[in-house]
């Protein structure tokens, strides 16, 4: 490896901003069952409920998919689709603001085609509220017409199968939840499967990288292939740049240690998160909200996108009175419990 590497990098890059990754993740994204590595439970359960759809030419059953983000609720849908042989829409619930634009999605709709609705917990309350019959008999009420003349027309819709995806299913409402008929929840991924999908990825961006060095990636992408594929690009550039393009392990361990990702995967806004707990608050126990506001942060999204990967590894507990750092988070921050420093980090 080059001696003269210098680490003059742009450090406050965010590896989770999806818009870095969007171009290339439609690229990377597997097509298939056979492509789409991990989620075994899930994986092997919807192949059974899409075959015998398929086998009843029926529309499949609804399906939510909820989990943090990155974790594949979109590539999944989409596999869904193919899986079916069917069309595939997408939306968002943010972006079907009036009962107007839901109607139009779903009127365009094919039989037995895939809507996937993205965020669905933002969909407002009256576009919500049109889901419902939609979903439960394929059909809509529309109004037309304002004022004396207004009155409502029923249109039938082809059936279809609506796949919602969720990083917060607790801000479901139960009406929409219930109309589910297959709800399902995706996990953090192992190192191994990681590995796999950044090798995979690797064929597919024709960059050589060996198997430690993926694994060596995989390990430091917090359990999210998004990630993943997201550090794969950025330690492809480093390779480029500053070696031969080959991806080894020590340009691996070169670039990860310049874009600031610990070798616990961890990145900057979960040491702040971390560091915060442990010199603003004495370790916890501190409430999320407290948490949140000393961060800056929206205590939504810390508790969907950052806490529950530093809960599973052990770095954070949820106790009754509020969160608590571990023994682990003292030890990977060199901080030893009791000699708070009594400072905010800058
Ligand atoms: P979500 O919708 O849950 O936020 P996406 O489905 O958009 O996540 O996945 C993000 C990226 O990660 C995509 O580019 C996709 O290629 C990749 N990805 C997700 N899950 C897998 C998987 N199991 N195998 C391979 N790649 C995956």
């Amino acid at each position: 490896m080059d001696s003269d590497f210098d680490t003059d990098f742009d450090t406050d890059f965010d590896i989770r901003k999806p818009e870095n990754e969007r171009e290339y993740e439609n690229a990377l994204r597997p097509l298939s069952f056979r492509d789409f590595s991990g989620q075994g439970k899930v994986v092997e359960n919807l192949k059974i409920f899409v075959m015998a759809a398929r086998m009843r030419s029926e529309a499949l059953d609804h399906v939510l998919l909820h989990g943090p983000p990155g974790l594949g609720k979109t590539t999944l849908s989409n596999i869904i689709a193919n899986e079916l042989g069917v069309g595939f829409k997408v939306t968002s619930g943010p972006v079907l603001d009036k009962p107007g634009d839901l109607a139009g999605v779903l009127t365009s709709l094919e039989k037995n085609d895939v809507l996937f609705i993205d965020e669905i917990h933002r969909l407002s309350p009256v576009v919500e509220e049109y889901l419902y019959s939609a979903m439960e008999d394929y059909r809509i009420d529309i109004m037309i017409d304002k004022g004396p003349s207004a009155r409502s027309i029923q249109i039938d819709l082809s059936p279809f199968t609506l796949v919602g995806a969720t990083t917060r299913s607790g801000l479901l409402t139960s009406p929409l939840r219930a109309r589910f008929g297959i709800n399902m929840h995706l996990e953090y991924y192992d190192v191994e499967t990681l590995t796999r999908i950044i090798m995979r990825s690797a064929d597919i961006l024709h960059v050589r990288c060996e198997l430690n060095a993926a694994h060596e990636i995989a390990s430091r992408s917090r359990g999210t292939p998004r990630i993943a594929n997201a550090l794969l690009r950025r330690v492809r550039d480093f390779a480029q740049v500053k070696g031969n393009g080959n991806i080894d392990k020590a340009i691996a361990c070169y670039s990860l240690e310049a874009l600031n990702i610990d070798r616990y995967g961890l990145d900057q806004i979960d040491n702040k998160l971390l560091t915060t707990i442990i010199d603003k608050f004495s370790g916890g126990p501190v409430g999320l909200t407290t948490i949140a506001t000393a961060l800056g942060e929206d205590p939504g999204t810390l508790e969907e996108v950052y806490e529950p990967f530093l809960i599973k590894e052990g770095f954070i507990k949820r106790t009754p009175r509020g969160r608590e750092v571990t023994e682990l988070a003292y030890t990977h921050l060199g901080r030893k419990r009791g000699a708070e420093q009594g400072f905010l980090f800058d």
